[in-house]
Formats: C-alpha cells, sequence, structure tokens
C-alpha cells in the first residue's frame, strides 16, 4: 500500500508554534492549582464501558452516541474515556482512598467524544478536571469557582462569564420530573427523535437539547428552581453569598441543566461571547451520588472541566501572545577539530551553567550559514570555538543583540564570562 496516511478527522495534531500557549496556559494552570493545594491524579484514557455508562448515564448524547467503544483482543468492551471525572472516581474506589478522607484532585490529558468537527468542537479534544471529593460545600463550590476565576485574570482572560444554577436532590428533582414530562407530553408533536426518547427515560435531558425548536420549547417549561427542597435552597444561597463576599460576578441561569446525568445541587458554567456557536469554556457541578452509583462509600463532591482548546483560542485572540524561549548561546564551531572539542566545552558548560539555554549548531555549515541559524534561535550571544583559538586555550564570544564586537576568553574563565555577558543583555530587555 502506498500514498499519504491521513489523520483522524477531528483529532489535531499541536505544533511547536502553538504548543507555546498550551505550555503557558498549563503551566498557569498548574502554579494555581498547587497554591490552592490541589494535587495531580493520573488515569487511563480507556476504561470498561460500563464505567461511563453507569457513571454518565445511559440517556445522555456523550454515552448514547459519542463514546469510542471497543472490545479488546481479550474481549472486555472498552471505551475512550469521553471524560475524566468518573475515571477520578473510579480510582478512589478502585485504590481505597475514601472511608470520609477528603481529596482535591486535578488532572489533565485527552478525551475522546465522535461528534460532528467543527471549530471548537472536536473527536480527540483536552480537559483540565479539577474535583474536591469528600466536601459537602457549599463553601468548597465557591473555591472552585475562585481559582477559575483567578485562572481568568492570570491569564487576562476577560470574555468569560459565569453562570450557576442548582439541580437540587435527586428527591426534589423526582416532582419536578413529573411536571417537566407532563408539559412536553402536552407538546409531544414538537420534539424531535432524541427528546421523545427521553421523555420516558430522563425527562430533564430535553433541557440540555442543542436542537434549536426544542430549545424554544424548553424556554416555556417549567423551573427546576421552583420545585428545590429546602437544603438545596440554602445550600445555594450561601454559594451565592459567598460569591458576592470574594467580589466575583454570576448570574443565575435556571435553565442551566449539565450535560452528564450525574449531578446534584450546585452547577456552573463559564461561557464566553468570543467563540461562535461553542461557548462553553468549562462546567461542571456537584456530584453527591456519582460514587455510591459506582460502588463506592458515599461520598460528596464538586468537580468540573475545562476545554482546553476553546481556552487556548481564546488566548490566541489577545494581543500579546507567550514566545518560545529563545537560546542564549548559540555555539559556532570553525574547523574540523573544533566539531569534538565543541561537544566537551560545550557539555561543560552546561553543568556550570544548568538554567541557561545552549544550542550546538548541528550538521556543519560554512560560517555564514552557521551565523544565520544563530540569528534564528534568537540567541543572546554566540560562542564561537575555532582550531586557531583552541591551540592558544582560548575561545570567541560575539553578543548577537548588542552592538559590541567579539572578544577572546580564556577556557577557564568561560563560564564566568558567559554569565556576566548574558546578564548584561537581560538588564538591557
Ligand atoms: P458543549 O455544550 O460545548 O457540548 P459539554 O457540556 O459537552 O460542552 P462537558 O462535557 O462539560 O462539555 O466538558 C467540559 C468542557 O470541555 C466544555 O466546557 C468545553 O469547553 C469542552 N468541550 C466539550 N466538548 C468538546 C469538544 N467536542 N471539543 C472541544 N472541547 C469540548
Ligand atoms: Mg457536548
Amino acid at each position: 500500500m502506498t500514498g499519504q496516511i491521513q489523520p483522524i478527522r477531528g483529532m489535531n495534531d499541536v505544533l511547536p508554534a502553538e504548543s507555546v500557549v498550551w505550555q503557558h496556559l498549563e503551566s498557569t494552570v498548574r502554579e494555581l492549582l498547587v497554591g490552592y493545594g490541589y494535587e495531580e491524579i493520573r488515569v487511563p484514557v480507556v476504561e470498561h464501558t460500563d464505567l461511563f455508562k453507569r457513571a454518565i448515564g445511559e440517556y445522555t448524547d456523550v454515552v448514547e452516541k459519542e463514546m469510542y467503544t471497543f472490545t479488546d483482543q481479550g474481549g472486555d468492551n472498552l471505551t475512550l474515556r469521553p471524560e475524566i471525572t468518573a475515571g477520578i472516581a473510579r480510582a478512589m474506589i478502585s485504590n481505597g482512598l475514601l472511608r470520609g478522607a477528603r481529596h482535591k484532585l486535578w488532572s489533565i490529558g485527552p478525551v475522546f467524544r465522535h461528534e460532528k468537527p467543527q471549530k471548537g468542537r472536536y473527536r480527540q479534544f483536552y480537559q483540565v478536571d479539577v474535583e474536591a471529593v469528600g466536601f459537602t460545600g457549599p463553601d468548597v463550590d465557591a473555591e472552585l469557582i475562585a481559582i477559575w476565576a483567578r485562572l481568568w485574570r492570570r491569564l487576562g482572560i476577560t470574555r468569560v462569564k459565569l453562570q450557576i444554577n442548582s439541580l437540587g436532590t435527586p428527591d426534589s428533582r423526582r416532582v419536578y420530573r413529573e411536571k417537566l414530562v407532563e408539559y412536553f407530553s402536552a407538546h409531544r408533536d414538537r420534539l424531535d427523535d432524541d427528546s421523545r426518547r427521553r421523555l420516558g427515560g430522563n425527562p430533564l435531558r430535553i433541557l440540555d437539547s442543542k436542537n434549536p425548536d426544542v430549545q424554544a420549547l424548553v424556554a416555556d417549561a417549567p423551573l427546576l428552581t421552583d420545585y428545590l427542597d429546602p437544603e438545596s435552597q440554602a445550600h445555594f444561597a450561601a454559594l451565592r453569598a459567598a460569591l458576592d463576599a470574594m467580589g466575583i460576578q454570576y448570574t443565575v441561569n435556571p435553565r442551566l441543566v449539565r450535560g452528564l446525568d450525574y449531578y446534584s445541587r450546585t452547577v456552573f458554567e463559564w461561557i464566553t461571547d468570543a467563540l461562535g456557536a461553542q461557548d462553553a469554556v468549562c462546567s461542571g457541578g456537584r456530584y453527591d451520588g456519582l460514587i455510591t452509583q459506582l460502588g463506592g462509600d458515599a461520598t460528596p463532591a464538586i468537580g468540573f472541566a475545562m476545554g482546553i482548546e476553546r481556552v487556548v483560542e481564546l488566548l490566541q485572540q489577545l494581543p500579546s501572545q507567550p514566545q518560545s524561549l529563545a537560546a542564549d548561546v548559540y555555539v559556532v564551531l570553525n574547523g574540523e577539530q573544533a566539531v569534538g572539542a565543541g561537544g566537551r566545552i560545550v557539555e561543560s558548560l552546561r553543568d556550570a551553567l544548568p538554567h541557561r539555554r545552549f544550542e550546538m549548531n548541528l550538521g556543519g555549515g560554512n560560517f555564514k550559514a552557521q551565523f544565520r541559524r544563530a540569528d534564528r534561535s534568537r540567541a543572546a550571544l554566540a560562542l564561537i570555538i575555532g582550531e586557531n583559538e583552541l591551540a592558544r586555550g582560548v575561545v570567541a564570544l560575539k553578543p548577537l543583540r548588542l552592538e559590541a564586537g567579539q572578544s577572546e576568553c580564556p577556557m577557564t574563565e568561560l563560564p564566568g564570562r558567559i554569565e556576566a555577558a548574558l546578564r548584561g543583555t537581560d538588564l538591557q530587555e
């Protein structure tokens, strides 16, 4: 077979020019979460299909049509994770980490959903996932929101808004559910096939429909907020008070229900008007029942996930962009002997100056070609190692971004001279 291998539709390569933005985002996220006492957890990208069916719920878009499911060579039914929360909950149970303990966790990695690819909607995309396990809230609910309000500030992203709502408890939802079934049954002819199926299975899912005709019907449906139990009302009021106290702006959106089944009480979403149709950048909520549903000890928990591609897109719209790091020193080699000596000298310089970035000229080339590469590396300094100089125990240094000439330096003084020269350029920048 010949011909070019094609990439998979909806699965992207992140090329070096863009990975700078990803790294900036990821390191900001890491730093921030460490500052709030959250610890990283990594879980497999593949799990038993049943995990997602039980966690996410049968009547969701994700489980009904978006999962990458396959049977492996041993006959196990497996699925590429469509989100990270279920895997983390499973890991807490499998590793015996619950038993009343509390965990503040985060994770980052790819997730897979067989959706219709378009801008901001892919089949493999990355999520940052944050979970607080063992906390009843509402204080932790407010903390999770506060962390991300701070993330937007640190990143300089302003076009995001917070929406919150409360879904109450499963008990209080039962009454509401009946009201919903009544309402949608009366307008059955205006529902699409998906919604009709959900009417019997899980009518709340209809509220989450992306079909504009169904959305028009949803606009007049009864409100869950009118059926909240008193404890959930108090929980929600305390969350709003905490957000007010921290000066975090939000709107209560009584129509906000999340796409996954396992939520209870607090749900929230950060949305943007800067990405067209794909407006959700970060979504989450409380899932007090999930861990029991997966066979673990009853444990309250709350978490959210941010879609990295969409936030990268927001960052790329900002006027100032993170740049890839320039080299500090580009090493130019002149003559056969210089090649061998060059490697030895640069390796010892890396020992002496571990925080400096050295880029070695690779693949030969004449002086002019090497200096062109040195320029492209954006290095502040060229280190020129030549046969004649080596014979005298010296090398040459040439600042590349300052009007200054080349100077010779005895080998023994090299680390100190390089550091001093780089400090000089650091100061001038
Ligand atoms: P949407 O309403 O856009 O389908 P969702 O409700 O399915 O989002 P979640 O399952 O809560 O989203 O996932 C968390 C975040 O992951 C979203 O807020 C969004 O930023 C991002 N996301 C979801 N689906 C995709 C996708 N197919 N491609 C890229 N990012 C996505
Ligand atoms: Mg979706």
